[in-house]
């Protein structure tokens, strides 16, 4: 896990930049999503202001999805930029004064990033209701398999019962 500390980070330095590789196994993709295979890069850069944390990612990587017309896996580009500003928790009374053009996440810990969320997020809203491996996709692959299924013969119990229901 990559945790970042944005407090101690901002007590030093007014922007923040560095870029990451992150290993599947640490992003634990949701499975039935689809699957990462190769490792995503992501490049980062931070600013700090008034309300939270101005924070920039250039995501480059891969998601295995599964078609859903025709079943096989194809690799889907994830590959993204994306801003978005980290907030802390609104209080009741205290109105949000985000600014309007960007996306808001709130901070789980105040002033604590942690990377991994925050990526295994923004691919999983890139993934597709219903991933197609061509928007031209017919369904049919395989239509050698669709043949044998059809040419199969009866299985002979259903042969036994269909007799003695035409009796
Ligand atoms: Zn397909």
């Amino acid at each position: 896990m990559t945790v970042l500390n944005l407090k101690e980070i901002f007590e030093k330095e007014e922007v923040f930049e560095n870029r990451y590789v992150i290993k599947p196994e640490d992003l634990s993709f949701p499975a039935d999503l689809g699957e990462i295979r190769e490792p995503v890069e992501v490049f980062l850069r931070i600013t700090k202001d008034k309300n939270g944390y101005r924070v920039f990612m250039n995501i480059l990587g891969n998601v295995e999805l599964e078609c859903s017309r025709c079943l096989e896996l194809f690799d889907k580009d994830i590959s993204q930029e994306k801003e978005k500003h980290l907030e802390y928790y609104p209080k009741e009374d205290h109105l949000s004064l985000s600014p309007e053009d960007l996306e808001v996440s709130f901070m789980e810990e105040p002033d604590i990033l942690n990377l991994e969320d925050l990526v295994r997020e923004e691919i999983i809203l890139s993934v597709p209701m219903k991933p197609l491996c061509s928007p031209h996709c017919t369904g049919v692959h395989h239509p050698a398999l669709v043949l044998e299924e059809e040419s199969k013969p009866v299985d002979p119990r259903f042969a036994i019962l269909k007799d003695l229901l035409t009796k």
